[in-house]
C-alpha cells in the first residue's frame, strides 16, 4: 500500500474507461459530472487495485447509461456523475449513473463471480466480486449500492484511512 490521491487516480481511470468504451462504439456518449473534493488527504491503498475497482465502477456506468440510450424512448442525456469527499476516517467515492438501473430480481446476484447480464465479449461478470475483495477484505472499506430499475444506479466506496 502506498500513499495514494484518489482524485488523481480517480480521474485517470475516468479517462481510460471513457476513451476505451469510445474506441469500441463511436456511438457511445454521456455527460461527465465531477466533484472532488479539493481537500481529498491521502490515503494508504495499493493504487493499481482500487484503479481496477474504479475503472470497473465507471465502465459499468458508462455501458449501462449506453444501453438505456439504444432503447430510450424520447429525450435522455446520458450522465455519469463522480464524487469524492473526506467523511472523518473516511473518503467516500461515489459513482452515479441515470442508466438502466438493477432490476430488483438480480440484485442480490450481482457481487457473484461471473455473474453478467452482457453479450459474452462485453463483461465477465469478475468485477463487483473482486471489487468486494479489493475494497473491503483488502482495504476494510465497504460498498454501497442503490439502484432502481429503469432510472440508474448510485456505487458508494467507503475507504478507511487506517486500513
Ligand atoms: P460485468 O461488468 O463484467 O458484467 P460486474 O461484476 O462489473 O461484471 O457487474 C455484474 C453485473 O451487475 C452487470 O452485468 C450488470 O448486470 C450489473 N451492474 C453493475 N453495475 C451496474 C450499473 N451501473 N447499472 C446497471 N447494472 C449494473
Ligand atoms: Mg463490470
Amino acid at each position: 500500500k502506498e500513499s495514494t490521491d484518489i482524485n488523481v487516480l480517480a480521474d485517470e481511470y475516468l479517462r481510460l474507461a471513457y476513451h476505451g468504451l469510445r474506441a469500441k462504439d463511436k456511438s457511445f456518449n454521456a455527460e461527465l459530472e465531477t466533484n472532488f473534493d479539493a481537500n481529498l488527504p491521502k490515503i494508504n491503498v495499493i493504487p493499481q487495485d482500487i484503479g481496477r475497482v474504479l475503472l470497473n465502477l465507471f465502465t459499468n456506468a458508462f455501458y449501462a447509461t449506453h444501453q438505456k440510450q439504444k432503447t430510450a424512448k424520447g429525450e435522455y442525456k446520458p450522465c455519469v456523475s463522480v464524487t469524492t469527499v473526506q467523511k472523518n476516517e473516511i473518503v467516500e467515492i461515489t459513482v452515479k449513473d441515470n442508466g438502466m438501473g438493477i432490476p430488483d430480481a438480480i440484485k442480490d446476484k450481482i457481487m457473484q463471480p461471473f455473474f453478467t447480464t452482457k453479450p459474452t465479449g462485453e463483461g465477465t461478470g469478475l468485477g463487483l466480486s473482486l471489487s468486494y475483495d479489493i475494497v473491503v477484505l483488502s482495504h476494510s472499506g465497504s460498498i454501497n449500492i442503490e439502484s432502481v430499475e429503469g432510472e440508474g444506479s448510485v456505487f458508494i466506496i467507503s475507504l478507511p484511512f487506517k486500513n
